[in-house]
């Protein structure tokens, strides 16, 4: 054998892209080895551990012998939560058959696109979109159509925008609000122009990814779901790991039309089977319990935000606009490209981020991996003075270019 063997590897997972922000956390953990400072602004988790109470539930599901296989879609105990959060927080009844509680959201969102595309079904991804979504439809066979919004209008997709993207093979549509990676929040009377669009067309599902539901700044969130007419065709998919700071605890969850819910718990049943029986446990306990340190937490990420946009908006050619939720700013960083400081050249956005990691040593993620090849994701979930040094690092590089 020689020493490369992929190609040995199937069609389908030659075909398969790696995901970019969990590749540039690695490439910055290696420069970090190698005795370099880096900060890294590339992963998208708070910098929060999990609040207290939800390790002492784990501990006290250990000490019970919380330790078996659960349910596959999910322990009695989370599931009865998750219908309680749902009907709490955003006005929707389900019942718990309508749940599915996976290894983290992006199980979920890998389930529904299973079990729902088939090679002639479109899924219209807004775009800027979260890595994973378009390399997940694609894996399950089904046909991405990127819809891209620009940043004049907050990287969101316009009612018109996705009336002009439904085709007759229109099968499902994936956004995230708040987004991943561009921080927007769809408002409420934007949400409902898309569904306005959605009523004249039948069939068409929607993933409505609201993971980063409690990290807003702005109005009360909405559910897609609790709009006219959307929650036969919705799937609510949200999780842990953002807003109760539980990223690797790998827990999930979706809310969607019970014969889907079924569907998902079928393919999760011959994949992974239900998720860890005290990390569900412990996850009950965090919906269940007063939300005072999610707001807690929401409340440091937007006094961030305000800083990190005042710092980024002092670079000379960054273009950035003012997010209302999730932790990250997208900046459009198109004003360098084609520009050198006589030693480094960059061409695009793939190169800006190379040459930040490498010379000003902080790690953010290409826009070109969500689709928007003029931006860069900076996460700041990371302390004011990381943010304050990641920042004034980046400005002193670019100073050089012209
Ligand atoms: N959706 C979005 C928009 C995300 O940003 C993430 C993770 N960053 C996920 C889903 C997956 O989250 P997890 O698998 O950790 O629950
Ligand atoms: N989803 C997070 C991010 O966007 C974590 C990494 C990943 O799951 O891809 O950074």
């Amino acid at each position: 054998m020689t020493t490369d063997n992929t190609h040995f590897l199937s069609d389908q997972i030659k075909s398969l892209g790696e995901s970019a922000t969990l590749k540039m956390s690695a490439l910055a953990r290696e420069l970090g080895a190698q005795g370099h400072d880096v900060i890294s602004l590339s992963i998208g988790q708070p910098d929060f551990d999990t609040p207290k109470h939800i390790k002492d539930a784990a501990k006290e599901a250990l000490d019970k012998g919380i330790t078996g296989y659960t349910p596959v879609p999910g322990s009695v105990k989370y599931r009865e939560a998750i219908v309680n959060k749902f009907k709490r927080d955003n006005g929707l009844d389900y019942s718990m058959k309508q749940i599915v509680v996976s290894n983290g959201a992006k199980q979920c969102i890998a389930n529904i696109c299973l079990a729902l595309c088939n090679s002639i079904d479109e899924v219209i991804i807004f775009t800027p979109y979260w890595v994973s979504y378009i390399e997940i439809v694609k894996f399950a066979g089904g046909c991405p159509v990127v819809l891209k919004a620009p940043i004049e209008n907050d990287f969101k997709v316009s009612a018109e925008q996705l009336e002009a993207a439904i085709t007759a093979n229109t099968k499902l549509i994936i956004f995230s609000s708040p987004c991943n990676p561009t921080g927007s929040v769809y408002t409420k009377a934007e949400l409902e122009s898309l569904a306005e669009v959605l009523r004249r067309h039948k069939d068409i599902f929607v993933v409505s990814d609201e993971i980063y539901e409690h990290i807003n700044f702005g109005d009360p969130h909405t559910s897609f779901a609790s709009l006219d007419g959307m929650y036969d065709r919705t799937i609510t998919v949200n999780g842990m790991s953002k807003g109760f700071a539980m990223t690797g605890w790998r827990l999930g969850y979706m809310a969607a039309p019970q014969w889907l819910a079924s569907a998902c718990a079928k393919i999760q049943g011959q994949f992974t089977s239900g998720a860890s029986a005290f990390g569900q446990y412990a996850a009950a306990v965090a919906l269940d319990s007063d939300l005072g340190p999610t707001r807690e937490m929401t409340k440091e990420f937007e006094r961030r935000k305000h800083m990190v946009i005042e710092l980024l908006r002092e670079i000379p050619g960054f273009r950035v606009n003012d997010p209302q939720g999730a932790f990250y700013i997208f900046p459009n960083i198109s004003h360098y490209f084609g520009k050198t400081n006589g030693t480094d050249t960059i061409y695009d956005a793939d190169s800006f981020a190379m040459e930040v990691l490498n010379n000003a040593h902080v790690a953010c993620v290409s826009g070109s991996a969500f689709g928007n090849d003029e931006c860069m994701r900076i996460s700041y979930a990371a302390s004011e003075e990381t943010l304050r040094e990641a920042v004034r690092r980046i400005k002193e590089f670019l100073a050089d270019f012209a």
